[in-house]
């Protein structure tokens, strides 16, 4: 199994920078000693630079890939599905969320930007075992009944169009979030499910505990882009923030925005509930990347 450092991945943006810099500078006549008088790179702490989402390139994850320099932003896609690119003229990073189901190994994007040709970037997806996690909930939400099974089908093609969303990233993009709920956070992303004896989808976003009633606040500015009632997730909102970085919030009590509304980091649009598949109420909180449901925890501070 290939199972490469990731090093080269955390610290490439940085080198590629300086790298291109180098080149601005030089073509700037600048003399070289001026350059190397610069002070040397200070190593980055821990695993965990201060840049979000960060990086970890497991199912689950985000790779953070170095596109080079370029004078507008290139365009990147994993498979036909377009990605969410940040950065500026000297140097532009690709955002890849990876499926929890994504096979642990080699994998590419593809990238075109308006001066070079098309060119692979690579990556490497390192394996990770997530914990089980049992659960007990009513017989109903795990043997569905005929017309629960349709309600579901419904459900899940509606949702296929939302998660498809893919709009223009704002300009002045910062994609740290701000945690939607004051709360213990749980780091259960991840887990391997089994509900009531049967194995089922890994749990896709963190569990917040909270009261019912407590509001939800946007963690980014966001546009709602759907809200409903659904079979599992029961009260939900979703937010689009730009470059197919989408958020969902479930189990909601109450949902106080519509499609369409416009939100500021920390405006309200829901309160927490325990409404479709729960055990109790808590937030379920979902960001997705590229269509795929990636860990909360690398956009939040600690
Ligand atoms: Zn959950």
């Amino acid at each position: 199994m290939r199972n490469q450092t990731h090093l080269p991945d955390l610290l490439s943006p940085v080198l590629n920078r300086r790298r291109a810099l180098l080149g601005t500078l030089s073509l700037l006549a600048l003399p070289v000693a001026h350059v190397s008088a610069a002070p040397p790179a200070k190593p980055k702490q821990q695993q965990r630079p201060d840049v979000w989402p960060h990086a970890s390139q497991v199912p689950g994850g985000v790779a953070r890939l170095s596109l080079g320099p370029s004078a507008k932003r290139p365009a990147a896609f994993s498979g036909d599905v377009p990605l969410l690119v940040l950065g500026d003229a000297i140097e532009w990073t690709a955002l890849v969320g990876i499926p929890l189901a994504a096979t642990p190994g080699d994998a590419s994007i593809v990238a075109r930007s308006e001066s070079s040709a098309e060119k692979q970037v690579a990556y490497t997806v390192a394996p990770k075992q997530y914990r089980e996690q049992r659960l007990t909930v009513p017989p109903r939400t795990v043997d569905l009944s005929p017309d629960d099974e349709a309600r579901y089908e419904r459900e899940r093609a509606h949702l296929a169009t939302v998660m498809a969303t893919f709009t223009d990233l704002r300009p002045d993009a910062s994609l740290q979030m701000r945690v939607p709920v004051p709360g213990r956070r749980s780091s259960s992303f991840g887990l391997r499910r089994v509900f009531n004896g049967q194995s089922r989808n890994p749990h896709s976003g963190m569990d917040i505990a909270a009261g019912t009633g407590t509001p939800v606040l946007a963690p980014l500015p966001g546009r709602v882009i759907d809200t409903g009632d659904y079979f599992f997730n029961g009260g939900t909102v979703w937010l689009d923030h730009g470059g197919g970085l989408l958020t969902m919030y479930c189990h909601l009590s109450r949902v106080d925005v519509k499609v369409g509304d416009v939100l500021k980091t920390g405006e309200q649009l829901a309160a927490v509930g325990a409404t479709g598949r729960v055990t109790g109420p808590h937030l379920h909180w979902s960001v997705m990347l590229n269509r795929a449901m990636v860990d909360p925890a690398l956009f939040i501070a600690a």
